[in-house]
């Protein structure tokens, strides 16, 4: 029998990545060609060897000064077709009219190995310098916001959440002014597409619906290829957003991951975690908590985003409506939000309870669970963590468990239920922490984690962006020697406020 031959993933030098501009064939009225701005004497922060080895690129690259002077925006490279995307969108449920790209730059695309999910990779530098969309902004990104984006996107990507990732970021002394002055920083950010609900929203609102059937198409035939077939591609395209966008939230919930500014032009087509500004992870289990500080209503807090995913579908879909023809299509489209989110939601939960089956009643064990951890402010990670030691048939694993509620009554009493639970599927102890721990991260992206990588980086240590991204990268992993990132909060963490000035 002839084998086929098993070749390592290709490593590829700057010079030898070859890039497409696939975006660029879209007409003209969809983008500016533009040149990035460069900054003064950039320094790498750090670069994801994970993300280069997804585009072929040897990591080793990431020191080459060309390298960190072409993904800051002072080299343009060749390969790269430099462009800003026009789209528009609501924010807080207001319709904003165009907003961007005001600060991100697509450079091209790569194709991947064929055993890849997706055929491309397109990469974008965010805070290259401003663009016709910048409305009064400067075009650039703040050291602070920048360490968070990179961090959290291979974060995501660790638990194994649909998101953008990120190549590397690179930073400049140059001051930028926000609240108070802070320094410049780029990100590269990948992603199949950065196309955005709002991108969509853009062509319906300006009455151009000619621009809207290209757009349509065009996602159709990169992303969604199955669809060009379909006897109603643009229902079917809405459909499986909306599918996508329930599933996407309800894997946000499942590990206390708030995005803070669920706005439309941050949602996107692909159903991928895109703009990350003020998120967070929940830490002392509260379904109200506001992450973002500008968000004084809690439009985007935690309970919210299921709901407020499906608006955005809603406004995706009246986008759409030209080409879909029939309110009621639409509404068929958008309908099956809400049992796919509860579906994967209950999926999630299961699984992190560590069940495998389904019973009528595990749904109260799920509500009752909520209400004693909110009650009793418990950490969210940790709880879920923790829950895996548990032995079903003895309390004396439950100590530190225990310890941390403040009413042992209403733990002991959940606990109680929860074991009977368990013995009902005849649960064996070492077996279930294991799949318990391989949907239950140890580590995740706290706030104070990131604030701590970003003081030593504004003092040019960057040896904590580095060992966090390690981390982070495999947050299911128990990594004994980092236990103390898995620590519950220091005190002084209470005091942080991350808001949308990035
Ligand atoms: P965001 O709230 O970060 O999703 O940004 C909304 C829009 O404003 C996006 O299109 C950004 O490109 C744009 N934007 C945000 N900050 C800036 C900035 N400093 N300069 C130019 N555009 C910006
Ligand atoms: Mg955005």
């Amino acid at each position: 029998m002839n084998y086929p031959e098993i070749l390592p993933p290709p490593h590829r030098s700057l010079a030898e990545l070859e890039m497409g501009a696939r975006f660029a064939e879209l007409p003209p009225t969809f983008y500016t060609r533009l040149a990035c701005t460069p900054l003064p004497a950039p320094y790498l922060i750090c670069g994801s060897e994970a993300a280069a080895n997804l585009i072929g690129l040897d990591p080793a690259e990431f020191h080459n000064p060309h390298f960190i002077e072409a993904f800051t925006g002072n080299l343009a490279l060749p390969q790269f077709s430099p462009l800003a995307a026009v789209y528009s969108g609501h924010q807080f449920g207001v319709w904003a009219g165009q907003l961007g790209d005001g600060r991100a730059i697509l450079l091209g695309d790569i194709a991947l190995a064929p055993d890849q999910i997706e055929s491309h990779m397109e990469l974008q530098l965010k805070g290259a310098g401003s663009t016709p969309y910048s409305r009064m902004g400067d075009g650039r990104a703040v050291l602070r916001s920048s360490i968070r984006e990179f961090l959290c996107s291979e974060a995501m990507a660790g638990l194994g959440i649909p998101t953008s990732r990120a190549l590397c970021v690179t930073g400049s002394d140059k001051y930028v002014l926000r609240e108070s002055p802070e320094t410049a920083a780029v990100v590269t950010r990948m992603a199949p597409s950065f196309i955005r609900f709002g991108s969509f929203e853009h062509w319906f609102y300006n009455q151009k619906h000619e621009e809207l059937k290209i757009l349509a198409d065009y996602v159709i035939a990169q992303s969604y290829p199955y669809l060009q077939d379909h006897a109603h591609p643009y229902q079917a395209l809405l459909k499986e957003v909306t599918h996508r966008t329930a599933k996407l939230v309800a894997q946000w919930q499942s590990v206390g991951f708030m995005h803070g500014v669920l706005n439309t032009d941050n949602m996107s087509i692909l159903g991928l975690t895109l703009d990350y500004g003020p998120f967070g992870f929940m830490e002392a289990y509260d379904p109200g908590h506001i992450c973002n500080h500008t968000d004084q209503q809690g439009r985007y807090s935690y309970k919210n985003q299921p709901q407020i995913g499906h608006w955005n579908c809603y406004a995706l879909g009246q986008a759409l409506l030209p080409l879909i023809g029939e309110v009621d299509d639409v509404h068929a489209a958008l309908s099956d939000y809400e049992s796919v989110f509860e579906s994967s939601m209950g999926q999630l939960w299961q699984a992190k309870l560590g069940l495998q089956t389904s019973l009528p009643h595990d749904q109260e064990l799920i509500t009752s669970l909520f209400m004693i951890m909110q009650h009793n402010r418990i950490d969210f990670t940790w709880f879920f963590r923790q829950l895996a030691h548990l032995s079903s048939e003895s309390n004396a694993e439950d100590t530190a468990l225990r310890d941390m509620f403040l009413d042992r009554s209403a733990f002991d009493a959940w606990i109680g239920q929860y074991r009977s639970r368990l013995k009902q599927e005849n649960s064996q102890d070492e077996e279930r922490k294991q799949r318990m721990h391989a949907v239950n991260p140890k580590y995740v992206l706290r706030n104070y984690l990131a604030q701590v990588a970003i003081e030593k980086a504004q003092q040019k240590d960057f040896s904590e962006v580095e060992k966090l991204l390690t981390i982070l990268q495999h947050p299911f992993d128990e990594q004994p020697e980092h236990d103390a990132y898995a620590a519950l909060p220091p005190a002084w963490a209470s005091s942080l406020e991350v808001s949308c000035s990035s």
